[in-house]
């Protein structure tokens, strides 16, 4: 896929930096759809990003993103071929608020059937993808976008072109270290989205929950907006005859995040559970803590995606453009596969 520049650089046709499900919803339509050269690139272990499953000893906790809904067409026909191959399913339409009554307000929230991983996993299968890279600066050069990987051996690579579906304060970060100019329009738009952070922490317990079935609570916000069992959710374990106790996930709001932010990980695991202790129900065994600096985006800019026009094209997408949340992100990778292929000519 990629060529050598004179001084040993590797040179890429197309390159998205970020595996998580927009980057992915991208690569995979442009290589499906189009046939197109694309080379992914990203700092986790594995794919994902904020999708992410953790196991702890057989136990398994959604951590980052705790389901989806499927509203938009694009996005309806990805879910559908999910819950067909029975990797996805419908977890419910609402769950219990903090007062104990149940809300509903009649969609779909969809789960994928081994903790929320699944999903990037599958769309991964077989795309040509780098891990444990973590880009730190990117500047134009002659042949194409130049990035700069933090790395030992400090690995550049060129690209012709170029996607970008991390979070958009951390590209324009590269893009700054890179001394690179945007167009003051674009960098504005760019500069206007924004994120908010939460603390994960995940919980077991050595016996039932009273988080009520199917399995979650919406909490106020403040100090936590979110507790799942994941046991009740049914990917709570990777054994077959697990014991029935709770494993529990629990979400901060920005301003608890924010607040406590730099203390120590057990001390912030213990006052988020004391918070949510009215749905404990049984002593806590063990717990982890996970910091989410980007979690959800509160202000995104409208549009499916946004390109900058200079001999070697760059685009931006990711769940910053067209709306927030799981299904923005895959309808906007999707949106700007298209908006790729036509530009870079694959689409004939
Ligand atoms: C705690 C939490 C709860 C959430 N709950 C929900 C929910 O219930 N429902 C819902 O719909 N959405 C939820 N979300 C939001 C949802 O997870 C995101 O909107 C969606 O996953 C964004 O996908 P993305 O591809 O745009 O970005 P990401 O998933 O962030 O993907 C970006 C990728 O870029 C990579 N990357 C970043 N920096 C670098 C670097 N320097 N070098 C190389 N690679 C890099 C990352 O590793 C990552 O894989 C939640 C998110 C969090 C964190």
């Amino acid at each position: 896929m990629s060529e050598k520049s004179e001084n040993a650089t590797e040179v890429y046709p197309l390159v998205i930096i970020g595996a998580g499900l927009s980057g992915l919803v991208a690569a995979r339509r442009l290589v499906d759809e189009f046939h197109a050269p694309v080379t992914l690139v990203d700092k986790g272990r594995g794919v994902g990003g904020r999708l992410a499953t953790r196991r702890i000893d057989g136990d398994r906790f959604d951590h980052g993103a705790q389901y989806f809904t499927a509203r938009s067409p694009e996005f309806q026909r990805i879910v559908a071929d999910w819950v067909h191959r029975g990797l996805a399913r419908e977890w419910s339409k609402g769950f219990a608020l903090e007062n104990g009554k149940r809300k509903e307000d009649g969609f779909p929230r969809y789960i994928m059937d081994q903790g929320m991983t699944q999903a990037p996993k599958t769309l991964a299968e077989g795309l040509p993808i780098q891990l444990n890279m973590r880009v730190r600066s990117l500047s134009i050069g002659s042949l194409g976008w130049e990035i700069y990987f933090d790395d030992e051996q400090s690995t550049v690579w060129v690209a012709k072109s170029l996607l970008l579906t991390a979070p958009v304060p951390q590209c324009l970060e590269w893009l700054k270290a890179g001394n690179t100019r945007l167009s003051p329009i674009i960098y504005q738009r760019l500069c206007a989205i924004e994120y908010q952070p939460s603390i994960a922490t995940m919980v077991r317990l050595k016996g039932p929950s009273l988080v009520p079935p199917p399995g979650g609570v919406w909490l106020s916000g403040e100090p936590l907006t979110w507790i799942a069992d994941n046991t009740l959710k049914g990917i709570g374990s990777t054994q077959d005859k697990a014991p029935e106790v709770g494993r529990l996930t629990l979400h901060s709001g920005p301003q608890f995040a924010k607040k406590h932010w730099e203390d120590n990980p057990e001390e912030v695991g213990n006052k988020m559970i004391e918070s949510g202790k009215a749905w404990m129900g049984s002593e806590v065994e063990t717990f982890q803590t996970h910091r989410w600096k980007y979690s959800l985006a509160i202000r995104h800019d409208k549009a499916p995606f946004l390109r900058m026009d200079s001999p070697h094209p760059l685009w931006f997408a990711g769940d910053g453009f067209c709306a927030p949340r799981i299904e923005g992100a895959a309808v906007s990778g999707w949106l700007v596969a298209e908006e790729i292929a036509r530009r870079l000519n694959f689409c004939d």
